[in-house]
């Protein structure tokens, strides 16, 4: 690398999952590195408004609510019901313990973090909060998303939420409206649900997230419904008025919804208005994200990008992967072994869902002959023991060569549970099929089970 020019070899733009995942890797490969960050810590919208707090507040809130529900608790006459910021209390030291840990990275590879907005100034050239231009011969833009802000709704008045408002919710309502039925407005509606909050679901789709195996969507949809939620498909929003007392959600099919709050969840966009693309010049599509290629090079190709920033998965895990995989580009070093395109979905509703490979409705779309295999927690010892019996695995394998070609899951725990028919799906052929379930032998009692009653389930398929 020629030195002298740059003052970095790389400048990443934006401390999250991907802005992360491209710094160390690239620092591992002996270049210099700088992350440019203009929220006062480090961490991300992953750390501070998305994946870790919401994370965290679900945790709290499973673990509090079931506490409380416990039959013991009642006769004993306990009878609380927590606010949102009581139950939030605790996230905030998960969120320090997060970006002490994510600042000893940074630290111990010497990769300086420049605090402020960054915006190009030319191709090769960015200021940070508009001082002193900081030359770099690569970039990684990694700024992330936020919600997407219709013009026409009132986000300042104080019962309507967006996901990163939502956190400083001060007050329980006792009704709520979610708008949008994506990954983020379900796992909030199936949260404010677990609170004992009445909650109405608008999707604005058919189905509840379509990108997943009909038979998960479809037990989603009937689990949300038995909890009490109302689920509304095929709505889309007239008009959104706030009151002194609630919210009116009115929709274009004529129905009104009033409840306590709302909470807006439909949609992000991509952070790129304020990085100064029009003097590189770098195009950004209408909802903010920028276009790359399968090496995460935009347009210009010594400016790569990642994340939420490009769009689909939108999730901390592959944004990281991505950021990987752009440093191993820039450094020379494609790792082919890098699996940028094997991202799992783990949805952290209730219950809980995650998914890796094909579904049903993809092979039979391309005419792949697939046959599935079931197990029903409720007939796994380890279930009945934790009671967490609602819940299943389905493997979708091919039925010539056995491979696997799909794990379906949901259910407690299901996020894990989803990766050891991950782990066997990846191997090289001959490796990847249903005989190592039925030929391993699992703990006893465990939830891994599940894949040998699971695999010999569709065993007993075949003819
Ligand atoms: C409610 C919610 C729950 C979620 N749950 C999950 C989950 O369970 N699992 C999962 O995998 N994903 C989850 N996600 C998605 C996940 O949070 C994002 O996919 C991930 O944060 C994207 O990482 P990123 O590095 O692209 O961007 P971000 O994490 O958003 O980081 C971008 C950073 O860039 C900085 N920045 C922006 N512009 C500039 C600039 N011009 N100069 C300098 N810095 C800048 C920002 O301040 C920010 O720190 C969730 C998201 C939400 C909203």
């Amino acid at each position: 690398m020629n030195h002298s020019k740059f003052d970095y070899d790389l400048l990443v733009l934006g401390s999250g999952p991907g802005g992360e995942g491209a710094a160390m890797q690239a620092t591992k490969g002996g270049i210099r590195v700088a992350v440019a960050e203009r929220y006062t810590q480090i961490g991300g919208g992953c750390t501070h408004w998305g994946t870790i707090p919401s994370k965290a507040l679900r945790y709290t809130i499973t673990s509090t609510m079931k506490a409380l529900r416990n039959p013991t608790f009642r006769e004993m006459g306990v009878h609380v019901s927590p606010t949102l910021e009581q139950m939030q209390r605790g996230t905030q030291a998960i969120i320090s313990q997060q970006v002490s840990m994510r600042q000893s990275f940074y630290e111990r590879n010497n990769v300086p973090v420049l605090r402020g907005n960054a915006r190009f100034l030319d191709e090769h050239t960015v200021s940070i909060d508009g001082c002193e231009p900081i030359r770099a011969k690569h970039f990684v833009i990694a700024t992330g998303s936020r919600p997407w802000h219709p013009p026409d709704v009132d986000f300042d008045h104080p019962r309507i939420y967006d996901s990163d408002s939502v956190l400083n919710m001060a007050h329980k309502p006792t009704t709520m409206a979610v708008y949008g039925a994506g990954v983020v407005g379900t796992e909030y509606a199936s949260m404010f649900r677990n609170m004992g909050i009445k909650v109405n679901l608008i999707n604005t789709r058919e189905k509840l997230l379509e990108f997943l195996d009909d038979e998960i969507v479809d037990a989603l949809a009937y689990h949300l419904r038995d909890q009490g939620v109302i689920i509304r498909h095929n709505e889309t929003m007239e008009k959104i008025e706030g009151t002194d007392d609630g919210v009116v959600l009115h929709l274009v099919s004529g129905k009104r919804v009033k409840t306590d709050a709302l909470l807006w969840a439909n949609g992000r966009t991509g952070n790129t208005d304020n990085l100064g693309l029009e003097t590189i010049p770098l195009e950004a599509n209408s909802r903010g994200q920028l276009v790359v290629d399968e090496q995460f090079q935009t347009s210009i190709p010594h400016i790569y990008a990642v994340g939420d920033v490009i769009g689909f998965p939108s999730l901390a895990s592959a944004a990281y992967t991505q950021g990987r995989a752009a440093a191993m580009h820039l450094l020379g070093k494609v790792d082919g072994n890098l699996r940028i395109n094997d991202i799992p979905t783990g949805i952290y509703t209730s219950p809980e869902i995650s998914s890796v490979g094909k579904t049903e409705r993809e092979l039979t779309a391309a005419k792949i002959p697939y046959e599935v295999g079931h197990s029903l927690f409720r007939s796994l010892a380890r279930a009945q023991i934790t009671g967490e019996t609602t819940g299943m695995l389905k493997i979708l394998f091919h039925r010539d060569t056995l491979e696997i070609l799909g794990v379906h899951c949901f259910g407690a725990n299901a996020s894990e549970i989803v990766h050891i028919g991950q782990a066997i799906m990846n191997q090289p052929a001959g490796h990847n099929t249903l005989e190592y379930f039925t030929e391993t032998t699992f703990n006893y009692p465990t939830m891994a089970e599940a894949y040998r009653v699971a695999a010999l389930n569709g065993m007993n398929r075949l003819f």
